[in-house]
């Protein structure tokens, strides 16, 4: 995993910037930091700013775990051109299915989980995220999620996250198929992607060096992302990066 704001990398970026693109963000821990109370995460405003410049100068899109309403709300006046919510899954068209499989879900998780101190149950409408943040004992939370999903008479796929499960139905698209049906609704030679968790790796494990720059924020042994970036506050010299690149600037 090579750093991308190296000079030496700063070429995959130009790249980029030069090319046809759609430039593509996860929310949560990439554009805005992680914060303990998930309705507090904003972006910074410097973040919001320079992400309402790129979206002047490139096709932007937020692909979410969030629903899409919930990301929306959070993106202040920026002109996203696509935001994808409920780790792809929305929109889509065939969404009754998954509201049915997850509602399903939820009222067994919801009798299953009630004793479980700490655990919350976030209904997203075609998806579940299992929170465990607020448990005092992580591990017997996380144990007790297990047995109550394992019982589950319905298909979801679980991705791991950060103090969270989700749950998406198995039929659902993931992040990885959003990105490549906005990059071809874009007709974009190539796709730009920052995120941070587990349901971005569906996006990096695409595996097309092409058509796909995949950044991850943090350095991980276990990702396949090609790049990093060290934290989530140099996602603003990326963005700054971007929009230099853009408009024909050198880098220093
Ligand atoms: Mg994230």
């Amino acid at each position: 995993m090579k750093y991308i704001l190296s000079k030496a990398n700063i070429g995959a970026l130009a790249k980029v910037a030069h090319s046809r693109a759609l430039l593509a963000f996860d929310f949560d821990g990439t554009l805005a930091p992680i914060v303990s109370d998930r309705d507090a995460a904003f972006m910074r405003p410097t973040t919001s700013a320079l992400l309402n410049e790129l979206c002047a100068r490139y096709p932007c899109a937020i692909i979410s775990g969030r629903s899409r309403s919930d990301v929306e709300a959070r993106l202040c006046d920026a002109r996203v051109k696509h935001v994808v919510g409920n780790h792809g899954a929305e929109p889509w068209p065939e969404t009754a299915e998954l509201e049915k499989e997850t509602a399903i879900a939820r009222e067994l998780l919801a009798v299953a989980l009630a004793s479980v101190p700490g655990v919350d149950v976030e209904d997203k409408g075609y998806s579940l995220a299992i929170h465990y943040r607020a448990a005092k004992a992580k591990g017997s939370a996380r144990a007790a999620i297990q047995r109550a999903v394992r019982k589950l008479p319905v298909s979801m796929r679980q991705v791991g996250g950060k103090m969270v499960l989700n749950l998406v139905p198995t039929r659902a698209p993931h992040k990885g198929n959003a990105l490549v049906d906005l990059r071809a609704a874009e007709e974009a030679e190539i796709a730009l992607y920052v995120g941070d968790d587990v349901t971005d790796e569906d996006v990096f494990e695409l595996d097309q060096p092409d058509r796909l720059l995949g950044i991850r924020v943090g350095p991980s042994r276990r990702s396949a992302a090609q790049y990093h970036l060290r934290t989530q506050a140099e996602v603003d010299p990326l963005l700054a990066t971007l929009l230099t690149l853009r408009s024909g600037g050198a880098i220093a």
